[in-house]
């Protein structure tokens, strides 16, 4: 069967499905089919307005796409990166971010609803005859059936009031982490090795609680109206309230345009004060004791408090993987497969900024392997699992561990990270041949893979053991040669 002859079913219209699409029609794949439950590609959620930042790694994908400059076009770039913090007293203090690397290819800021829009609208403008994108479309149920003396995959799906049912040759999931593709194939799968199931990994901020508030563009940032906000500027803004139960942080992420409303994530521990208050007058009170230094009442609207009020947020998942990317239904050359991409089969809180990232680099390798077995998809599947499997637990590790406390869930727990972050960044600069940089630092370089990454963060924690050791041992000994 060749390339166009094939139909391809993708669940999901994120990151990972609408680059898969896109991938897979530039390798001259017609009938491709992208099913996504939301109402459009740019459609904003306030809670998962989340701003990615595209790096080196997510970079291989969209070169690739010849994507790159479009982002660059309408994004913040990493190296053009300032942070303002703005104290109770109305205090603020510009810096640029020490923790990103200068020596990396540049990344660009980019909210997620642009990123996928960007996608979608290159998929409008110059993929149509390959590629369709089905909205408000919900993959219900997926089933093996037979077919004259073969078997093969329907797929059901409610759009609006009706059900249609699709028989793709390849399904691909990229439906996140409740993801009913990866569901469906560990009810099927009976080896011992549950390689469906998703692996779970405990994190300092697994458990966390967000929400997100939306303001206007150049809002004022202070009570005079002298001061706005810049759209290409990262804020933080502190509550004047200490306490621990009820002290927040406002996080604003940069933005290219000036016209675009901005949106402040608020983080805290699951038992804070925010997630008691339930009307609208509690929300505004809150905000306007916590935050002085701000016009609250001018910046946010009533109807965006009342919003605010009544949404439950979301919480930060647990680190987790499962093992088994793909399924053949049969052992025949043509056998019909599903391949599974992105959230499906490993996600993590967002400290490492390597969500989307991850997604794009699993599109990136399917890709690799489908050169290398000239698109014989009973090929392609097994290759494309075990390039991409031995990066999956490295990854979880190092969302487990490389910066999970920066989000003042815990002053002892972010001190001790902090000490162990400047031990190795400080280490790595005198004795590099031994000491490798803290693995936040390293994540940023696109040319090591995750495995290589967690390898080399581990031979440094060796390292610093039989450092920390020989000191103890050399004090020892000066002690006794003292006495
Ligand atoms: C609070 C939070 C903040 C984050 N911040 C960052 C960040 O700063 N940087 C970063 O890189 N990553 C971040 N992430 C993670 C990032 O959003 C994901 O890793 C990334 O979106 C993965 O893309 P995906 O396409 O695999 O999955 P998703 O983005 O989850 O897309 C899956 C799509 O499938 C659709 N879908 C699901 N089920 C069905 C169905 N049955 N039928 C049809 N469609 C379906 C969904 O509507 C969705 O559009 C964050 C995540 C969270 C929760």
């Amino acid at each position: 069967m060749n390339t166009s002859q094939r139909n391809t079913l993708i669940i999901g219209g994120g990151p990972a499905g609408l680059a898969a699409a896109l991938m897979l029609a530039k390798r001259g794949w017609k009938n491709i089919t992208v099913l996504e439950l939301r109402p459009a590609a740019d459609y904003y959620e306030p809670d998962k307005s989340f701003n990615y930042l595209i790096d080196g790694r997510g970079q291989k994908l969209t070169d690739i796409l010849q994507l790159t400059p479009k982002i660059a076009e309408i994004s913040v770039d990493s190296k053009d990166f300032y942070l303002t913090q703005i104290q109770a007293d109305g205090s603020q203090k510009t810096s640029k971010l020490p923790v990103v690397d200068p020596n990396r290819k540049t990344a660009y800021w980019i909210p997620r609803r642009t990123f996928v829009g960007l996608i979608y609208q290159e998929i409008q403008q110059n993929w149509q005859d390959n590629i369709t994108v089905i909205f408000n479309a919900k993959c219900q149920e997926i089933n093996r059936t037979k077919s004259s003396e073969s078997e093969q995959l329907e797929v059901i799906v409610q759009n609006d009031s009706n059900i249609t049912r699709f028989y793709p040759y390849l399904l691909v999931g990229c439906d996140g982490i409740n993801s009913i593709v990866r569901t469906t194939l560990k009810t099927w799968d009976n080896s011992s090795s549950s390689r469906f199931e998703m692996q779970s990994f405990p994190s300092p901020s697994t458990g966390l609680r967000y929400k997100v508030l939306t303001l206007p563009p150049e809002f004022p940032l202070d009570n005079r109206g002298e001061k706005h906000a810049i759209p290409e500027m990262a804020y933080a803004i502190r509550s004047k309230i200490k306490d621990k139960k009820s002290k927040i942080s406002l996080g604003l992420l940069p933005l290219k345009s000036p016209d675009a409303t901005r949106t402040a994530n608020i983080i805290t521990r699951p038992n804070h004060a925010i997630w008691d208050l339930k009307t609208s007058e509690e929300v505004s009170d809150f905000l306007e004791v916590s935050f002085p230094q701000l016009p609250i009442n001018q910046i946010i609207s009533e109807s965006e408090i009342e919003r605010f009020a009544t949404s439950e947020g979301g919480k930060f998942p647990t680190p987790q993987y499962c093992s088994g990317l793909y399924f053949l239904l049969n052992d025949l050359p043509n056998s019909p497969g599903i391949v599974l991409l992105g959230d499906a089969i490993h996600c993590f809180p967002p400290d490492i900024g390597q969500g989307v990232n991850s997604a794009l680099e699993d599109v990136y390798i399917l890709n690799r392997a489908l050169t290398e077995t000239n698109d014989d998809i009973s090929r392609t599947l097994p290759m494309y699992e075990s390039l991409r499997l031995p990066d999956i637990k490295p990854l979880i590790k190092l969302a487990q561990t490389a910066f999970p406390w920066q989000y003042n869930q815990s002053s002892m727990g972010k001190f001790i990270w902090s000490i162990n972050f400047f031990i190795r960044f400080a280490l790595s600069k005198i004795l590099p041949f031994v000491f490798s940089p803290p693995a936040f630092i390293m994540i940023q370089n696109h040319n090591l893979s995750y495995e290589e990454i967690w390898q080399k963060a581990q031979n440094s924690s060796r390292n610093l053991y039989i450092f920390g050791l020989m000191i103890i041992l050399g004090l020892m000994a000066l002690k006794i040669s003292n006495i």
